[in-house]
């Protein structure tokens, strides 16, 4: 089939990559010149695990091409993705001046029937609106279709290729035979195609990642009240997750979420929600708890070094929101970083992917190292961000022979504390027995 893909980010390329894999002929188009000329060159603009294989494979077969001209994509695709940016607007609603701009231009582009599928994570009432703005200048058939994206990053090919389910979002018969079509090769094992109507699909990305950002910071806030009684919450975590009404997963308390979705996506609910009347009492705490989480290793900081950073420096494993990925979007290194550096403190940071990124919003203000370990060189203390498997089994000879004042601080719980007992070190993590 022929599939045009408009926005070429974390969704747009990895939507687009993975459509050329199964034999679909696909253009991606992108108002960023420069990464469209990197893309033409072979080079993959972001960091995603056995993206780059994909891309290589399918820009060589001629399936996948770009280009920054939308009249080129809408002259190819029959489908039309629209993975552009849904950004949080000053009020915490989601910004849809990207996606509506763009069915602005495509109304007045288009020469035939195309099915026009929203990917972007949109409030309730999109799908309508979009179709509105193209009806103005339509001169033939089109059909809007919501179909929302739950790919992680990391993991979003595989995601993809093998999603656990796919949502569309539509009324139209013809338009959804052609995504049944479509979608045909990636559900081969038995995963469902769930067709619901436009504003129930569009609620249904909201919906799901509400509820884990919910998971996320319900487990927090054990979390913190097992510091204050003295229980383990890994061990909590463990007697919890085995109920299998609860399951396993997203129960592992931090230092909060981050990232491009959830932050944004349960602020644009709570929002959409107060625009319909509707008070969403428990995604207002989640908001407010993990503004608050993002900074709980700060008391403990501050705590050891007797409210004194002045002067101190801190290694930082881990920059970006999550491992497998270099994105910083909310990461909450980037909230401890600001804190420390207001107190004083100089950080001397790494993290494998999410570097350059880093750089390029903070300068010269902290330090990068090439290594994990060239990071703890002269610094007082180790703090850890983001749980990239390397940091989880550490030389801790290294580090106690580099850190002045031996102390972690793991946002991320990477360490039993019976190991750690062991190395002679002082620890704090979250929801658990500080080690002094
Ligand atoms: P992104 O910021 O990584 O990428 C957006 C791309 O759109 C950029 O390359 C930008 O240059 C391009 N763009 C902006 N305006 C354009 C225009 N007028 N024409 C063509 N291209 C344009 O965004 P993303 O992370 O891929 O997210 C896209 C949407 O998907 C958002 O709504 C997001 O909430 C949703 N989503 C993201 C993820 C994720 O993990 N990143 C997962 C599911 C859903």
């Amino acid at each position: 089939m022929k599939i045009s893909v408009i926005g070429t980010g974390y969704v747009g390329l990895v939507t687009g990559t993975c459509l050329a894999e199964t034999g679909n002929e696909v253009i991606c188009v992108d108002i960023d010149k420069e990464k469209v000329k990197k893309m033409r060159n072979g080079e993959v603009p972001i960091y995603e695990p056995h993206l780059d294989v994909l891309f290589e494979r399918n820009i060589k077969a001629g399936r996948l091409r770009f280009t920054t001209s939308l009249e080129e994509g809408l002259n190819h695709g029959e489908i039309i993705f629209l993975a552009l940016p849904t950004p949080e607007d000053e009020d915490g609603s989601a910004d849809l001046s990207y996606v509506l701009g763009v069915a602005e231009d495509i109304g007045r582009l288009m020469n035939d029937y195309k099915v026009i599928v929203d990917k972007s994570t949109v409030p309730v009432g999109t799908a309508e609106k979009v179709n509105e703005v193209i009806s103005k200048n339509a001169k033939c058939d089109f059909d809007v279709v919501s179909n929302p994206e739950f790919l992680r990053e990391g993991f979003a090919v595989d995601d993809f290729l093998k999603p656990e389910r796919i949502v569309v979002g539509s009324t139209s018969e013809r338009a959804i035979e052609l995504m049944k079509k479509l979608y045909k090769p990636y559900v081969r094992s038995g995963n469902p195609i769930i067709i619901m109507d436009e504003k129930s699909a569009e609620l249904t990305k909201y919906a799901a990642n509400s509820f884990l950002a919910t998971k996320i910071t319900f487990m927090n806030e054990i979390a913190n009240y097992c510091e204050k009684v003295g229980a383990d919450v890994s061990k909590v975590r463990i007697g919890m997750g085995t109920d299998s009404r609860i399951g396993k997963r997203f129960l592992f308390p931090g230092i909060g979420y981050g990232g491009s979705c959830f932050p944004k996506d349960v602020k644009a609910l709570h929002k959409s929600g107060k625009d319909d009347n509707y008070d969403f009492k428990i995604l207002e705490s989640v908001i407010d708890v993990n503004a608050t989480q993002k900074l709980a290793l700060l008391p403990k900081i501050k705590n050891h070094f007797k409210d004194n950073l002045k002067g101190k420096t801190f290694a930082m494993w881990g920059l970006a929101f999550k491992p497998e990925t270099d994105d910083i979007r909310e990461a909450p290194a980037l909230d401890i970083i600001n804190e420390l550096l207001n107190e004083g403190a100089k950080i001397k940071a790494f993290d494998p992917e999410a570097m350059n990124n880093v750089a390029r919003k903070c300068g010269d203000k902290i330090e990068f190292s090439k290594t994990m370990y060239d990071a703890l060189q002269g610094t007082d203390a180790l703090i850890i961000c983001t749980e990239w498997s390397i940091f989880r089994t550490p030389d801790f000879d290294k580090i106690k022979n580099n850190l002045t004042d031996n102390v972690i601080f793991d946002g991320r719980n990477l360490y039993d504390l019976e190991d750690i007992k062991k190395e002679n070190l002082s620890y704090y993590s979250i929801g658990r027995e500080a080690i002094i």
